[in-house]
């Protein structure tokens, strides 16, 4: 690479020399030289271009001429059908067979029996166990049957099923096989903070309810704790004949799950002990209200097949190597890569070090241990290379990094710290292309053994906007941190960003945080959600992680399951889907909370239209920005237009007459206003001009807001999400002295 050393970058670099930097060690080595000027080529901005297509926007759902009969499976209360699996059945088979005789025995209440293939005779046209007679057969996984038939799902990825008749047998078989033999049901953590689900592939499972769901009309709208499980009742149930097959178009689906799986891996576990006690709640009482919070997530087709490794694999690295190495660590401003410093813990801060990213050695060191964990273990195919997520210290500025930073990179700010610990805050180009050089020579190194083996980075932090001239290797995939339904502009900026991205990166992984912007409001954008997956799924997404489902049904569960949806199949019709949701869910009242959500959806776009505080990044899920973020929520969720959404709810009880299982759906999407009324009103008293009542105002809002929450956590759980936003709007009650429940906080001289 050609290093254009511009007049301009020079003049600057030779001003900000900062005083204790002495020019005989400068000139000595350009690795302890620090500077603050980006020294890269110069690159000439191009006109900005949308990524190529990659892939189709078509399903690989198949559908085919079908053989065999139809198939009446109950009649008049009685089971016309057995369920055999086989001896060695998956666990996903055998949560098939649970599954059906659940659901058989809502629909058509009927006792459907489930029998090892082993004590199943053909007998005639019929199949006997144990002295009773059925005119059908449910095969479940690789039976015999199966096998004698020639019926497998083995030419179908990781998670695909077939579903097909023949005769009077039912073939239900997945893909079921273990992505990682040895390993299956592994948890895999994300991040530092929690479990988003296990590894493994349930095709059968997922053929199961692709069968209830489209065959007998059974949909999983929001968790069936909240009535959210459409189960249509039926005196008989009768299959006409069929041959299906589906695949997932991902083998990555992750939206992570922000309540307590089975009591344990509690993601945002900090976050909601924090709270709890606001309530008067304890965390048991959470980790059993939301014991089956995963269940939704299976019934929707969410997991993975694939393990992409994406922890941060840096932390242990000043601990490990500041003695022997401390050359590959950042230069800071003060001549030292002392990466030890800042207020707080310093054993949290170190394992957040910056490393000299351009160095040779650390590079080479960082690809072997790569390969030596490839060669320990052969069911691994991914590494993680993401940097550490870091406050202080700060990025390395010695000149060799500083070659490969081009000045016309987006301007970003990071912190330094001089000799004295004193913070400031600098600008400086994008450090993208740095970070892309770094990413490439570890993945090339790695390629020379692994070529198919991928490499996890990330675009985030100060390295998050596009590269301008750096190559990046084909292995490597790269997470994208972004998008966001609260703030058009941020949205828009990250679109074109991984529009950029993606014609870098032959692989690309969607980790966005939007499903946490709004503070809870309830919001409607399945339009735009659309519109960007199906273009991520075009120019080169390989999987997705969502970051979080913080349990807002009532006010969000659109959203999620058009999400959900997407993520099997993203050529799938949104406005298609969202009429499919109201059809189902709300029978006669489906014309009116079709308006409703349509009206929802507008005041949602117009929120993310409002020019807010400018600071109002990643949906305003830090401090900072929140108070933008909020003022623009309080101008938009006025009262009068919380109360408009109530009257079209009012018009759709009305049409749902006496239909009592509508009428409860309807209440509960009314969860998510009563919400909204007893946020605005906080926001009402917070945003008032300052007078003599503010804080009377704003305590007092905050103990009506306690009444309704505490009453959504105890009686309409699944409805509204209430942690996120007690946890991040503390900060704004402290500024009163006052806590989210409103009791007056103890002060420190007391
Ligand atoms: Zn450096």
């Amino acid at each position: 690479m050609k290093v254009h050393l511009s007049f301009a970058a020079l003049l600057t670099s030779a001003v900000v020399l900062p005083y204790w930097t002495s020019a005989a060690s400068a000139a000595d080595n350009p690795r302890n030289n620090w500077g603050r000027a980006a020294l890269g080529p110069n690159i000439t901005p191009t006109e900005w271009k949308p990524a190529p297509e990659k892939r189709p926007l078509t399903s690989h759902r198949r559908v085919l001429p079908a053989q065999g009969q139809v198939l009446e499976l109950a009649k008049a209360g009685k089971s016309q059908a057995i369920v055999a699996l086989p001896q060695n059945a998956t666990a996903s088979s055998q949560a098939a067979a649970k599954l059906l005789q659940r659901i058989f025995k809502v629909m058509a209440g009927v006792e459907l029996l489930v029998a090892d293939e082993s004590k199943i005779q053909a007998q005639g046209n019929n199949f006997q166990t144990e002295g009773k007679s059925f005119a059908n057969l449910i095969s479940i996984g690789e039976t015999r049957f199966a096998q004698s038939a020639g019926i497998n799902a083995r030419d179908l990825a990781l998670d695909g099923y077939r579903l097909q008749t023949s005769g009077n047998t039912l073939f239900i078989v997945g893909q079921d096989r273990a992505p990682r033999p040895g390993h299956e049901g592994t948890p895999l953590r994300v991040a530092n903070s929690g479990v988003s689900g296990n590894i493994h592939a349930n095709g059968t499972l997922h053929g199961t309810y692709a069968l209830l769901e489209r065959h007998f009309g059974c949909r999983w709208l929001w968790p069936a704790e909240g009535g959210g499980e459409i189960i249509p009742r039926r005196e008989s149930l009768v299959l006409q004949p069929l041959h299906e097959s589906d695949e997932p178009a991902i083998a990555q689906r992750i939206i992570r799950n922000y309540y307590p799986e089975q009591g344990v891996n509690a993601y945002g576990r900090r976050q909601q002990q924090t709270v709890l006690p606001l309530l008067n709640r304890s965390y048991t009482s959470l980790v059993n209200k939301a014991k089956n919070s995963n269940e939704w997530f299976t019934a929707m087709g969410l997991g993975q097949s694939i393990l992409f490794n994406t922890e941060e694999p840096f932390t242990a690295y000043w601990r490990k190597y500041s003695e022997t190495h401390p050359a590959w660590f950042a230069l800071q401003a003060d001549g030292t890569r002392n990466q030890a410093r800042g207020t707080g813990d310093l054993a949290r801060i170190s394992a957040r070090a910056r490393l000299d990213v351009s160095n040779p050695e650390l590079i080479e060191f960082v690809a072997q241990e790569i390969i030596q964990k490839f060669d320990a273990d052969p069911t691994l195919t991914s590494a993680s290379i993401a940097p550490n997520d870091g406050s202080y210290p700060s990025f390395c500025l010695c000149e060799v990094c500083r070659r490969l930073d081009p000045p016309q990179g987006e301007p970003v700010s990071f912190s330094i710290m001089d000799k004295a610990g004193k913070t400031s805050r600098i600008e400086y180009p994008s450090l993208s292309d740095r970070y892309v050089i770094f990413y490439s020579q570890i993945a090339d190194r790695v390629a020379k053994k692994y070529p198919n083996h991928q490499l996890m980075a990330l675009a985030y932090s100060t390295y998050s906007s596009p590269p301008l001239y750096a190559k990046l290797s084909p292995n490597v995939v790269i997470s994208y941190v972004g998008l966001s339904y609260f703030n058009d502009d941020q949205r828009a900026k990250d679109v074109r960003g991984w529009e950029d991205w993606a014609r870098s990166a032959s692989q690309m992984r969607l980790r966005p945080n939007a499903l946490l912007g709004g503070y809870g409001m309830p919001a409607v954008f399945t339009r735009k959600l659309g519109q960007d997956f199906k273009r991520a799924y075009q120019t080169g997404m390989v999987g997705m992680d969502w970051d979080a489902l913080t349990h807002n049904w009532a006010g969000r569960g659109l959203n999620y399951y058009v999400l959900a949806k997407l993520a099997w199949d993203p050529s799938l019709d949104v406005d298609a889907l969202v009429k499919d949701y109201c059809d189902s869910g709300f029978g006669p009242a489906s014309p009116s909370i079709q308006k409703y959500f349509a009206e929802l959806e507008k005041l949602t776009d117009e929120a993310a239209a409002k020019v807010g505080d400018s600071a109002r990044a990643e949906d305003g899920i830090d401090v900072k920005s929140m108070k933008g973020a909020i003022q623009v929520l309080a101008q938009s969720y006025t009262l009068e237009r919380i109360e408009a959404l109530q009257a079209i709810l009012n018009e759709a009880e009305a049409q749902a007459k006496s239909d009592q299982a509508v009428l409860e759906r309807i209440a509960f999407l009314e969860q998510a206003l009563r919400y909204a009324r007893v946020q605005t009103n906080l926001f009402g008293a917070y945003f008032a001009p300052r007078s003599p009542e503010r804080k009377q105002n704003v305590q007092k809002a905050l103990q009506e807001r306690l009444v309704v929450f505490t009453d959504i956590y105890d009686n309409h759980f699944y409805a509204q999400g209430i942690f996120e936003t007690l946890y991040r709007q503390s900060a704004l009650w402290q500024e009163f002295g006052l806590d989210g429940a409103g009791r007056e906080l103890k002060s420190a001289n007391e």
